[in-house]
């Protein structure tokens, strides 16, 4: 049986439990629960994304909806599971209330918890899950596919941290110039085009867009550590997306090169029609940069410019190591913060102990933890009930 035919058969919800063992739970959402599983004939190891559609008080008209939601999952993932950063369905199985659907596992996680346990993600490694998560909307996009929910939580990553996409729950292809008006997604990663058909019933609706916010608002997360839309009050964020209200704030964004700005700055554009295309996006100098060539020929300009950029590169470090300023005591007392190693302590720390977002706002960082002043203290414990 060939992988494709494989996929398109839909098997009864017993025969699941004949050939996988499930085991612990990797992740949660609204109706299902992913847990591990094992082959018992190969033993190899799976992921098994389990859905209650009959979990809560639904109505049978709810029921129906939830079945027929999974059913388009389904669907829409066997269209698109054969590309290499798209997770892939193994196998389905169906039921009067649950549905399992079996995906090779990820065993490192979500590039959520990642971006968590590194605080900031390089420009490089930006560049790199960037470039593939464009890479995979692209392919979406040509089949007319618009994912709908692109968040850190919703990108896996393999044993070469390589991204695989996942959660085509609210995908939905669309038909010639469809438009929708449907609102789904997750608060922070929402179109702005997404929140002005819910207030505007005679909005035309939205369209592939929204997934290049959405990104826009993933990279500038892995740059930054915290999100460009927050606030405690949930109605305010969403007026700042509305409005484009972002900053590349000071000191996360001080170290970042303009053209990874400018990038961000194509993707984060109210209007729909003024936003950058996935074409456009690959084709951005960010883009363009570190493209190692397959073949090195060392020819006499080549060397010129190695000695030129290692000259210049030594220039750099001797002129950076003069201007380093001595970490004295007094130092340390008053602007931990400021120092660059002691700054990314803090991160770590503050992530350890809140969390992901803990920066809200530019009058708030995260050594506002830390520093002993009752103005700090107050802000903290405001960061606090916010998160719990
Ligand atoms: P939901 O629609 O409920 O959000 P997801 O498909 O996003 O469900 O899965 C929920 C979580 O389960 C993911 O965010 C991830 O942590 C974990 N998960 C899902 N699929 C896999 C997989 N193939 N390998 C490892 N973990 C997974
Ligand atoms: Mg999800």
């Amino acid at each position: 049986m060939t992988k494709t035919e494989e996929v398109a058969e839909s098997h009864s919800s017993g025969e699941f439990y004949e050939k996988y063992e499930p085991k612990e739970i990797l992740g949660r959402g609204v109706s299902s629960v992913v847990r591990r599983c094992i082959h018992k004939v190969t033993r190899e190891e799976y992921a098994v994304k389990i859905i209650d559609i009959t979990a809560g008080n639904l109505s049978p008209q709810e029921v129906q909806e939830l079945r027929e939601a999974t059913q388009k999952e389904i669907d829409i993932l066997r269209k698109v599971s054969g590309h290499p950063n798209v997770i892939q369905l193994k196998d389905s199985y169906e039921s009067h209330t649950f549905f399992f659907l079996v995906f090779d596992l990820m065993k490192r996680g979500e590039l959520f918890d990642y971006l968590t346990e590194k605080v900031t993600l390089s420009e490089k490694e930006t560049r790199k899950i960037m470039r593939a998560l464009l890479e995979v909307i692209q392919y979406l996009h040509s089949m007319n596919i618009v994912h709908r929910d692109l968040k850190p939580e919703n990108i896996l990553l393999d044993d070469d941290m390589n991204i695989k996409l996942t959660d085509f729950g609210f995908s939905c292809q669309l038909q010639g110039d469809e438009k929708l008006k449907e609102i789904c997604g997750t608060p922070g990663y929402l179109a702005p085009e997404i929140l002005e058909c819910s207030m505007d019933p005679d909005h035309p609706g939205y369209g592939k867009e929204i997934d290049i916010w959405s990104t826009g608002v993933i990279m500038y997360t892995l740059l930054a550590g915290s999100p460009p839309f927050w606030h405690r009050k949930q109605m305010l964020m969403l007026r700042m997306i509305m409005n484009g209200d972002y900053k590349f704030g000071s000191p996360e964004w001080d170290d970042q090169s303009d053209t990874v700005k400018d990038l961000i700055t194509h993707f984060l554009v109210v209007k729909p029609k003024n936003r950058y295309t996935v074409e456009d996006a690959l084709a951005h100098p960010f883009f363009q940069q570190y493209v190692v060539e397959e073949v090195r020929h060392f020819s006499p300009f080549r060397k010129f410019r190695v000695i030129c950029l290692t000259v210049l590169a030594s220039v750099r470090i001797y002129l950076n190591y003069r201007n380093v300023k001595p970490i004295t005591r007094d130092v340390m007392q008053h602007d931990p913060y400021g120092l660059k190693p002691i700054r990314k302590l803090i991160d770590v720390c503050a992530f350890r102990i809140y969390g992901h977002w803990v920066k809200k706002g530019e009058a708030q960082n995260r050594a506002a933890l830390f520093e002993n002043t009752p103005k700090a203290i107050l802000l903290s414990l405001a960061a606090e009930e916010e998160l719990f």
